[in-house]
């Protein structure tokens, strides 16, 4: 996980490392640091904490340097402290460097390198790495880039690094595996970074680094890129970036969780615009539509995914199975090398991953792929790693998703594979002509309903005061909204600390319900589809055991309403659709619970957004 940033042009680096490691906090925030380079002269900054505390270390305006980097870390090995913050340097203290990744055989290179003498300050793998590169640099002479080679083919892990050497006035070298790192191709200035967002106000063009690939970086000069394995030099490809700065500051909105709470129905609209054509009744997806054949033939779906992902892919075996008539199976994505699944060439692999960076969804990428399925990428970030991993893909186009707790990246999932669904539907025939249209005017609706759902706003916010103080929540759901149970349980967990399960309504019955005294907050999703009637049934289990009840229900809801303590009504829409509204207050309610218990909403502890490691 982790951010890195890097300049190296006419400007000073270090307010602009400094700006951009603080949008790259949702990244990792457990400590700080930065180094800034002139005359063979490394000044080196860092901390345990977050940017804020590095920014406070010093008068950083005043520094004139034009060459910097900065990290902001997620702990892989050793404590968050100021001795294991990054930049890194060498034993010599020439080299100096930052990582985003793992070294996994850090031991191993460490004792090698102890036994020639090397020293070590921090815990982490990362000084492992950069005395490693100043072990091959000075026992065969080599410069940085050829040192750095053949130092990170001894490497097993991930990285995206960048390196500076002081023997090198204007040379920044960066390398990466399995880690993000993109090279803004400024105006006689260079930016790199683990996303685009620390130089999107300087420069649209963007390189993003291949796997196994290193680049020199030096002042008016293109770079130079090469393959760490073959030793050539390699083209690259520049991309317009359309990123506004706009939709990565908060605008207005006291966190980015909220403010992306509010996004949800732009965030649906952007998803569907263009792939939606209602007036024609069609779908288009070229990713889906240039591999109609493989999702045809296929005998099931898998679909991989972690975390709140994997949730929008258990939303999505419930429609996919409805519509398309496809067994689909979801696994979480972090357990799925760890067997021998049976996969084969006629297997259709979907990945789901907001940032297009999970390390563990790329490990079962790899492995699918191996078995030779198809594999089908389900991402926000464009041009991350996961889209170009995989075969095919469709993206959400949700806008970036800053506040850890995901929440518009879930809706978005949702409706992607909603949209798949329905294309792939209409082409086996698996529903009716009529039902494909009913179901489109429908997904149409939705951001629509999502706007009237937020109005909840402030209901939620009286229910938040009533159950902030408790320790332990059941959410439960049935159908398509066991899953959102899940999500809803999961966002409580991640920003209040509140201890949340989520589990099938009937599941209850079958242990959970010994939980249940007039201390228990339990929230049911209880909209009125096709098991209504039983849901209601367990809402009166809990109530005969005192629980205490929040239902979200369909509009116009009346049964309900008479049994709960609080109920919330969102709109009606097809069972297919509703966990895009049901989802709605859960996310508020998490939001409110948090804000009021003072947790940082948008950073909560142990957590970043974009888990690069597995
Ligand atoms: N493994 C390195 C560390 O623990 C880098 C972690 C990161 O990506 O933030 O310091």
């Amino acid at each position: 996980m982790c951010g890195i940033v890097g300049y190296m042009g006419h400007r000073k680096a270090a307010p602009l490392v400094l700006k951009g490691l603080q949008r790259l906090e949702y990244r990792g925030y457990d400590s700080a640091g930065m180094a800034l380079y002139e005359n063979q002269v490394v000044s080196l900054y860092k901390t345990q904490g977050k940017v804020a505390d590095l920014a406070a270390l010093s008068n950083f305006k005043d520094a004139n340097q034009s060459i910097g980097m900065g990290h902001t870390r997620w702990a892989t090995h050793g404590v968050p402290s100021d001795a294991n913050a990054h930049p890194h340097s060498s034993n010599s203290g020439e080299l100096t460097l930052i990582h985003n990744g793992i070294i996994e055989n850090y031991e191993a290179l460490k004792k090698l390198l102890v036994g020639k003498g090397y020293v070590f300050h921090s815990d982490t793998d990362t000084e492992v790495l950069v005395n490693l590169i100043e072990e091959v640099q000075k026992s065969h002479q080599y410069q940085l880039g050829k040192a750095l080679q053949v130092a990170l083919s001894q490497v097993v892990g991930a990285y995206a690094i960048v390196v500076f050497d002081t023997k090198k006035t204007d040379e920044l070298v960066v390398a990466k595996l399995g880690s993000p790192l993109a090279i803004g191709m400024g105006d006689h200035e260079y930016f790199i970074a683990s996303d685009a967002s620390p130089f999107i106000e300087y420069t649209n063009k963007a390189v993003y680094l291949e796997d196994h690939q290193l680049a020199i970086i030096k002042q008016d000069r293109p770079p130079k890129i090469l393959s760490i394995a073959t030793d050539t030099f390699t083209d690259y490809y520049i991309q317009e970036l359309e990123l506004s700065l706009d939709a990565i500051e908060k605008g207005g909105y006291k966190h980015f969780m909220l403010k992306e709470i509010y996004e949800q129905p732009r965030a649906i609209k952007d998803t569907y615009r263009g792939r939606l054509l209602v007036e024609e009744g069609l779908i288009k997806m070229a990713g889906v539509e240039e591999h109609l054949d493989k999702f045809l033939n296929t005998k099931r779906i898998i679909i991989v995914a972690c975390g709140t992902s994997w949730h929008a892919g258990l939303v999505a075996e419930y429609i996919l199975e409805d519509l398309v008539r496809i067994p689909v199976e979801v696994e979480y994505a972090s357990e799925f090398k760890y067997r021998n699944p049976v996969i084969s060439n006629q297997d259709v692999v979907i990945a789901i991953s907001q940032s297009g960076e999970t390390a563990d969804t790329l490990a079962a990428i790899k492995l699918a792929k191996e078995k030779g399925a198809f594999v089908f990428g389900v991402c926000n970030v464009v041009g991350s790693t996961i889209s170009r991993a995989t075969d095919a893909g469709a993206y959400t186009h949700a806008g970036p998703e800053i506040g850890v707790a995901s929440t518009k990246a879930f809706t978005t999932q949702i409706t992607v594979m909603s949209l798949m669904a329905l294309r792939i539907a209409m082409a086996k025939e698996s529903i009716s002509v009529a039902q494909f249209k009913e179901i489109v005017n429908e997904l149409e609706l939705i951001p629509q309903k999502v706007e009237i759902a937020l109005l909840l706003n402030q209901r939620i916010l009286e229910i938040a005061h009533t159950y902030k103080t408790k320790h332990n929540c059941l959410y439960l759901g049935r159908g398509v909204n066991f899953p959102v149970a899940l999500e809803g349980a999961l966002k409580l967990k991640e920003i209040s600390y509140i201890h949340a399960e989520g589990y099938p309504a009937a599941e209850m019955k079958h242990g959970p319900i010994a939980l249940i005294d007039e201390n228990m907050p339990v929230i049911v999703v209880a909209i009125n589809k096709g098991y209504y009637d039983k849901t209601v049934s367990n809402i009166q289990e809990i109530i005969s055991r005192k629980g205490k009840i929040i239902a979200i229900v369909t509009e116009g809801d009346t049964t309900v309403k008479e049994l709960a303590d609080h109920v919330i009504e969102v709109p009606e829409t097809m069972e297919c659709f509703s966990p895009l509204l049901t989802t709605i207050p859960l996310q508020l309610l998490s939001y409110h619970i948090a804000v009021l218990l003072n947790k940082n909403v948008d950073q909560p502890r142990n957590l970043a957004k974009s888990v690069t490691v597995e």
